[in-house]
């Protein structure tokens, strides 16, 4: 792109940041309320979710609320993305695999996210300590607990006070009360010796700063009317605009840092998506809170004569070390749940019991753990409720012991059958921690570019036998909980045919790493404060620095993270080192 396209924005901005999800989120309201003139850069449209779908029947829509590529979690739900973005292509090395999950709009994927909000625990931070295996943080619980305190007490989040070790307590609100399959859940676990607690979701069981209590719709992942639950544009962006300190530009398509002669960060091109055209925009500071794989292609996309291998990156670790939580699903239809008594069973949009890790890996043949989600219930049936009544139907007996009609039946029966089975299912899915490599790692393509001529990435990503027997341990965990519940298996066990049935990578949708964090600017882009080693006045703000996955969601940490890089922000510069 030549000079002369591209035109300048005339206002210099204290700080731009890239990205309006959990980090750029918090990012902006720390800066803002601390005075700093605030520029922020999303590539998608605005979205105020209390004008979304949340109130809307599936039964309304010709499709019955099914999934479309561009809402891949159904038609009312509130991410505009998903793993395939038109006009934004990504691309595998051969013989790999990853998928890539991404929000286009106001907010980012905090709009849909499932709101399992967990600490990483003391452990967590020094893995390589304890098992030997890829590398420790730069920091340690102490240094972030802090932070956490602060998130849970500005967003709010309910759980249990357990005082288990790596599952740190936090500020918690009242936890709702167990729906009855999950007491089921429970009973069963407690009989093996598996934990089950309250869950730990950031949803408002009382009102808090403001903010509505849920009403218990279930519905999170069409966003909430009320701003009950967490998403960065209803608890984050809000208060930054009321500061009159942030401007937010929707349709920007940030294209890379530009850079000195000393190679300091001078601001931002991007593309503006409404007229095409390139602009350019100067700051003091930049935030690159895209999403962890998305700053990192900024990052190798920002190259010049200092920054020749891409920004901050002399020691070629970028785009290195990303990982994404390994996962796997079972379930069974419980003969206790069937013919249920219609009754009233709403609750949050999630789960209000999970297994958090319980076992010892001194007596496993698998590094680190995984944290089981509890799902079922009688929720709002959409399109392929129940993977179709006959799929299920065909497993159970009439009540006179003849075989159901494997079809499904119609009229009467068909209607007698959907009874009979809804809300009878019950199901896990298991979440654990994958290890940081450095052979797993993406890079930009050669090859392709995106629609407005900017070079994708392409991902390099395999598993190992550490998650592939981690995830057998979790299909033998959840056939045990289910066989105890009497479960009758709509599928065969999945075995070493499939690798257990282990998620193609990034479909969990936790990606992490690509610029991660270090002390050594060798093996690491940022330092201990997610400032980039060789551009002082760059940050990164979202799952881009971790170093390790934990085998917890990641968001609680990168808002927590966020936070405590924004506060060094201000620090510094009062101190006028930016
Ligand atoms: C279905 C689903 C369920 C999930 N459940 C959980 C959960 O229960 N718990 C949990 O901890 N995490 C969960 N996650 C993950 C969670 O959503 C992410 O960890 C979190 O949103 C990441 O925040 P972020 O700020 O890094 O990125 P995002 O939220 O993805 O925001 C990035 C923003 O940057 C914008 N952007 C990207 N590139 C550019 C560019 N070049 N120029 C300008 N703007 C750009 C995007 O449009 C987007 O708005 C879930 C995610 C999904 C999709
Ligand atoms: S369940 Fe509660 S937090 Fe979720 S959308 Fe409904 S009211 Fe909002």
């Amino acid at each position: 792109m030549s000079a002369f396209q591209i035109k300048e924005v005339p206002e210099e901005y204290d700080v731009v940041i890239v990205g309006s999800g959990a980090g750029g989120g918090m990012s902006a309201k720390v800066l803002t309320e601390a005075g700093a003139k605030v520029l922020m850069l999303e590539a998608g449209p605005h979205f105020d979710s209390s004008k979304g779908d949340m109130f809307k029947w599936n039964y309304s829509s010709p499709r019955r609320g099914a999934g479309t590529k561009e809402r891949a979690f159904g038609e009312f739900d509130a991410a505009f993305g998903g793993w395939e973005l038109e006009g934004e292509p990504y691309t595998r090395t051969k013989g790999t695999e990853f998928d890539w999950f991404r929000s286009r709009m106001l907010g980012g994927r905090t709009n849909h996210w499932g709101r399992i909000s967990l600490r990483f625990g003391p452990n967590d931070f020094k893995r390589k300590s304890i098992d030997g295996l890829g590398d420790d943080w730069p920091i340690s619980y102490d240094d972030i607990k802090p932070y956490y305190d602060k998130v849970d007490d500005l967003v709010g989040v309910f759980g249990s006070k357990e005082g288990i070790y790596n599952e740190p307590d936090g500020n918690f609100l009242p936890a709702p009360k167990p729906r009855g399959y999950e007491l089921l859940v429970k009973k069963a676990c407690d009989e093996i010796k598996i934990p089950v607690i309250p869950s730990r979701l950031s949803i408002l069981t009382q009102p808090h700063n403001g903010r509505a209590a849920c009403h218990y719709c279930s519905q999170c992942n069409r966003g909430c009317s009320t701003h009950s639950n967490f998403s960065s544009p209803s608890v984050l962006i809000g208060p930054a605009l009321a500061t009159g300190n942030l401007t937010i530009l929707n349709g920007a398509m940030a294209r890379e840092v530009t850079t000195d002669k000393e190679g300091k960060a001078t601001g931002v091109s991007y593309v503006n998506k409404a007229d095409g055209l390139d602009y350019h925009v100067k700051a003091k500071i930049v935030i690159l809170a895209a999403s962890a794989c998305e700053s990192g292609r900024l990052m190798m996309n920002s190259k010049s004569t200092v920054h020749e291998n891409g920004l901050s990156n002399s020691s070629g670790v970028l785009g290195r070390y990303i990982t994404d939580s390994t996962g796997a699903s079972r379930s069974a239809i419980i003969p206790a749940l069937l013919d249920g008594i219609p009754h009233n069973e709403d609750g949050v949009g999630g789960m209000h019991v999970y297994t958090p890790w319980w076992l010892d890996n001194k007596k496993l043949d698998f590094a680190r753990g995984y944290h089981i989600e509890i799902w079922g219930g009688r929720h709002m049936p959409g399109y392929g409720y129940m993977w179709g009544v006959e799929n299920s139907n065909k497993h159970l007996k009439s009540p006179d012991g003849t075989a159901r009609p494997s079809g499904g039946g119609y009229g009467a029966q068909l209607k007698q059958d959907a009874r009979t089975l809804y809300g009878a299912t019950v199901g896990f899915s298991g979440r654990g921690e994958s290890i940081a490599r450095y052979d797993n790692y993406c890079e930009i393509d050669p090859n392709v570019v995106d629609k407005w001529g900017i070079p994708v990435l392409r991902f390099n990503y395999t598993w190992s036998d550490h998650e592939i027997k981690q995830v057998k341990h979790m299909q033998d965990t959840f056939e045990e909980i289910l066989t105890n519940m009497g479960g009758i298996f709509t599928g065969a066990k999945p075995g070493p045919e499939s690798n257990y049935g282990i998620a193609a990578p990034g479909r969990i949708i936790h990606e992490v790493g690509a610029t991660r964090m270090g002390n050594d600017p060798k093996s690491s882009v940022v330092n201990a404060y997610c400032q980039a080693h060789e551009a002082k006045n760059v940050f990164v703000c979202d799952g881009g620095p971790f170093v390790s996955q934990a085998d917890k969601n990641p968001t609680w940490t990168i808002l927590a993270l966020s936070w405590r890089t924004c506060d060094y922000i201000i620090d510094q510069m009062k101190q006028q080192n930016l």
